[in-house]
């Protein structure tokens, strides 16, 4: 069967080993007869570069090359966890990096995918962050520490990103409409799936005369999320968590 699949959000770290196990079969089952795998960011709960004395996600790391050899490619678009991997990241996991933003064709419908916090505008505060974060200069200098210390650091922002959570409304940290309808105008689509807000669903709406849609991937904690498109169309779904367990 012609499938094309979407994750994202997975956190991947140390401390949820049921999650990667389910990922880990989700890898050499259902992905494995795949067309494509589409990782839209958030893949790890951080990558701070690919120099990790701890190795933390060699196993993951080869569980995707293994796939991409067989033949299933798998694109990585970052998140706002993981957009320090490199080209390193690349050659070991055997994933493509693409841009944020980017239309694909799928089965003959132009779709654009993306992380989805670039349309998170109601949140000021996030989109000043992520302008930093996105500085080369700043990466540079981020990258110049010493692992351990960038560790520390990613723990202090996630702590305190934690906090500023707790303050803000609901509707600031999901999506702007108007946000939304500009990235399909621009791209002149009118299919996007993203991840990041956490809140998987099927938004259609009416974007000047036509229909449009919007998937959201949803997050892997309780299960996973996947959207699985065919040419017929495409359907969110959860993988349920204890297939996952040893
Ligand atoms: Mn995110």
């Amino acid at each position: 069967m012609a499938e094309t699949l979407f994750i994202s959000d997975l956190h991947l770290d140390r401390e949820r080993p049921e999650i990667r196990n389910l990922f880990h079969q989700f890898l050499s089952n259902r992905a494995s007869q795949a067309d494509a795998l589409y990782i839209l960011g958030d893949l790890f709960e951080f990558w701070i570069g690919s120099d990790d004395p701890a190795d933390t996600h060699s196993d993951t790391l080869q569980a995707l090359k293994q796939l991409s050899d067989s033949g299933v490619p798998v694109f990585f678009i970052p998140g706002n966890r993981d957009f320090l991997v490199d080209q390193i990241f690349s050659a070991q996991s055997g994933c493509r990096i693409l841009d944020d933003h980017t239309v694909i064709n799928l089965y003959g419908n132009p779709t654009l995918i993306m992380h989805g916090d670039t349309l998170c505008t109601d949140d000021i505060e996030y989109q000043k962050m992520r302008q930093m974060f996105r500085n080369p200069e700043w990466q540079a200098g981020f990258l110049a520490l010493p692992y351990e210390a960038r560790l520390q650091q990613a723990l202090a922002l996630r702590q305190k990103s934690t906090e500023a959570m707790q303050d803000k409304a609901e509707y600031i940290m999901d999506v702007n409409q108007t946000a939304v309808e500009n990235a399909l105008r621009e791209h002149e689509v009118t299919r996007l799936i993203h991840g990041h807000t956490h809140r998987p669903a099927v938004h259609e709406f009416d974007l000047d005369n036509q229909k449009a849609t919007r998937y959201v991937l949803g997050d892997w904690y309780e299960q996973g999320s996947l959207l699985s498109c065919t040419p017929e169309g495409c359907s969110l779904t959860e993988l349920p968590a204890g297939q996952g367990r040893d």
